[in-house]
């Protein structure tokens, strides 16, 4: 899938801006500075496909992409970050909820957790939000080179278990690094899955 054409197709900061729903669609969200903008290039194996949360002006759009004519990939806006000022926060909660609440052809979310820190509490909320709206979405731990195995294991065990109980959290969780490419077969498939034949 990914070895194919991506391309970016627009950036949406108002839910009459998203393209119309035509294909199936994942959605990537995280806590700025998760791994988001370096997983999406890893995945694609494109460099500056996506930028990261941190660079002005990128808190409040959703980013979409056209994979090879088969399904959307969005990148929605990276929460939590420590110099968003409130109205961007809530700009930020209105966006987000709207479009995941009401998004048709939404399929998935990929929720991403620093491996580093495991869950936390405005991670709970989105999950909140997502059980809510029956949206389900599946965990994906980032940046699993800089643990050791062991580490590791135990955060992914600790996070495995915080799910089990949530009803539209799919029951897997990923393990990914895009530094050393670590987990990204694994997840492009998942994808894969959820796209157009
Ligand atoms: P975003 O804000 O979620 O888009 O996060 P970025 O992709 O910009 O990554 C935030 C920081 O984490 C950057 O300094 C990246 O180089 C670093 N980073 C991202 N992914 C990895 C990874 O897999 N391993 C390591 N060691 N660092 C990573």
């Amino acid at each position: 899938l990914f070895a194919r054409d991506v391309d970016f197709m627009r950036s949406a900061v108002s839910l009459e801006t998203l393209p119309p729903p035509d294909l199936p669609e994942v959605c990537f969200a995280g806590r700025s500075n998760v791994g988001k903008s370096s997983l999406i290039n890893a995945l694609t194996n494109r460099k500056g496909l996506a930028r990261a949360s941190n660079t002005p002006g990128r808190t409040r759009e959703l980013n979409y992409f056209n994979v090879d004519g088969r399904l959307f990939l969005v990148d929605l806006p990276g929460f939590g970050y420590a110099k968003a000022s409130k109205s961007d926060i809530a700009r930020w909660q209105i966006l987000t909820k709207a479009y995941l609440r009401g998004r048709a052809g939404l399929r998935r979310v990929f929720l991403l957790i620093d491996s580093r820190h495991g869950i936390k509490p405005s991670d709970i909320e989105v999950m909140e939000m997502l059980d809510e709206a029956a949206v389900t979405y599946q965990l994906v731990l980032t940046k699993t080179d800089k643990l050791k195995k062991g580490q590791l294991e135990k955060v992914y065990k600790a996070t495995q278990k915080r799910i089990k109980k949530r009803p539209a959290a799919y029951p897997n969780v990923m393990k990914t690094s895009s530094e050393k490419k670590d987990g990204l077969d694994s997840l492009r498939a998942e994808i894969a899955d959820l796209a157009l034949p």
